[in-house]
């Protein structure tokens, strides 16, 4: 068969499938990345794949990419003027959803959630960059305590790390809040005003000046030399927040760069915003990022509610893992493959597969009615390191055969003695 004729359907473009092996690692991925955040108190949330078009342009910003150029719009067939949108990121969502369930008024703030789940970004796609791409996230909602930036990033670190990576950086930087951006945005506005830019960067200066220092064109960058700095523009408060994180983080051991162009691509951020990058990912370098957003709530209709929070890529914390040759310790997919020889047989070992199963050992089974020759083959495949076998003979004697693929010793085993034997043999 070519490969054209297997299905007229191809995943869209800027989208892949996630599929046994590969899966397995996303799975491992997102599991590493979440238990540090179950150890720390976070909650699990989910909230809908779609959402108003307003909650993300009032929350994520009318003038950013990911909203004027990269949003999915839906529409709906009636339900008049609601417009919806695929989510094309976490943070708006989950903070959507804690106001509406009043969470906050629970009396226990900070409110700390995490998620899992899809987003979807229009993009041009390449490695690393998809148009439907996976994150897990977390947000502290409700209280302004540089340790509570500090425990989000050491968590994030732990994640990354209890993985097996090593070539991740972290750039921090601080944006400054209500009382310092202002004049800061206005002298930088000043300064870039004077350089000599594009139609679309001209407009940005007008709109989100911050975000014209993180554009990646040399040309820009060039311009740049010389432009005020937003650290020497923080306000005391600001300026005294800041190096509290810092100090607690290195207080944790965890190394950081402080990055002073650090703006991101979300217009809610204020004060703390840090990213973490890796060496192994060609442009896209990324993995993950975050920072407080002290406006948001109110932004989008909630009382104020200073708050703090940050996304991991999956899709590049897997090509970072591959990057530097991590293999992840998954749990293997089948421990036991039975293969019967014959219909008795075949009853009485789907038996103890069942029995295997419900006493938690991964088990299988040949199905389809195979010979021996292909039945071992498929416990070969199956990556199982026991093959229960039996034959007319084994169950006149009230045993199966447990043979270990690796030695390629067996021993007779009473039926009901299976699931002990296999704990045993498993070491
Ligand atoms: P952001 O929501 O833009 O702060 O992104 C947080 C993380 O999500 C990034 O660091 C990436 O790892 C990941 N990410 C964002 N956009 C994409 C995309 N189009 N494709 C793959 N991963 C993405």
């Amino acid at each position: 068969m070519t490969k054209a004729s297997v299905s007229t359907f191809k995943a869209p473009r800027g989208t892949y499938d996630l599929i046994p092996p590969v899966s397995a690692v996303y799975l491992a991925v997102r599991e590493a990345i979440s238990a540090p955040l179950r150890r720390a108190g976070y909650g699990y949330v989910e909230t809908p794949g779609f959402e108003q078009v307003d909650l993300f342009s009032r929350g994520v910003g009318e003038s950013t990419d990911i909203v004027t150029k990269e949003m999915y719009t839906l529409t709906q067939r009636s339900e008049g003027s609601e417009r919806l949108a695929l989510r094309p990121e976490g943070t708006a969502s989950v903070l959507r959803a804690a106001l509406e369930a009043n969470l906050h008024k629970a009396g226990n703030l900070p409110v700390k959630l995490w998620y899992s789940g899809s987003y979807y970004r229009y993009e041009r796609p390449q490695k690393g960059r998809y148009r439907h791409f996976s994150q897990v996230g977390a947000e502290a909602i409700g209280a302004e305590d540089p340790a509570l930036d500090a425990e989000l990033i050491i968590l994030a670190v732990d994640a990354y790390k209890s993985l097996g990576l090593k070539n991740f950086r972290l750039l921090l930087n601080s944006l400054g809040d209500k009382e310092c951006r202002p004049a800061y945005r206005a002298a930088l506005q000043d300064f870039l005003r004077d350089l000599d830019l594009d139609d679309d960067t001209r407009r940005r200066v007008e709109i989100n000046p911050l975000r014209v220092l993180d554009d990646k064109r040399e040309a820009v960058q060039k311009q740049l030399t010389g432009a005020p700095m937003l650290r020497d523009h923080l306000c005391e408060a600001c300026k005294e927040y800041h190096e509290q994180v810092r100090e607690l983080l290195t207080a944790a051991g965890v190394a950081f760069e402080d990055d002073e162009k650090l703006v991101r691509g979300l217009d809610y951020y204020t004060r703390t915003t840090f990213e973490f990058v890796h060496g192994g990912l060609g442009s896209q370098s990324a993995v993950g990022g975050g920072g407080r957003y002290d406006g948001l709530s109110e932004m989008i209709g909630g009382p104020a509610l200073p708050s703090v929070g940050w996304a991991l890529g999956v899709d590049r914390t897997v090509l970072a893992l591959e990057a530097e040759g991590v293999e992840l310790e998954l749990p293997a997919a089948t421990e036991v493959f039975a293969v019967p020889l014959g219909d008795e047989a075949r009853r009485v070992l789907f038996g103890l597969v069942t029995e295997l199963r419900r006493a938690g050992v991964a088990t299988d089974f040949a199905f389809g009615g195979k010979g021996l020759k292909n039945a071992m083959k498929s416990a070969n495949r199956s990556g199982a390191r026991f093959a229960l076998v039996a034959g007319e003979r084994d169950l006149a004697e009230g045993v199966v055969q447990l043979k270990d693929l690796e030695s390629g010793e067996q021993k007779a085993v009473p039926f009901d003695t299976v699931v002990s034997e296999v704990r045993s043999a498993q070491g």
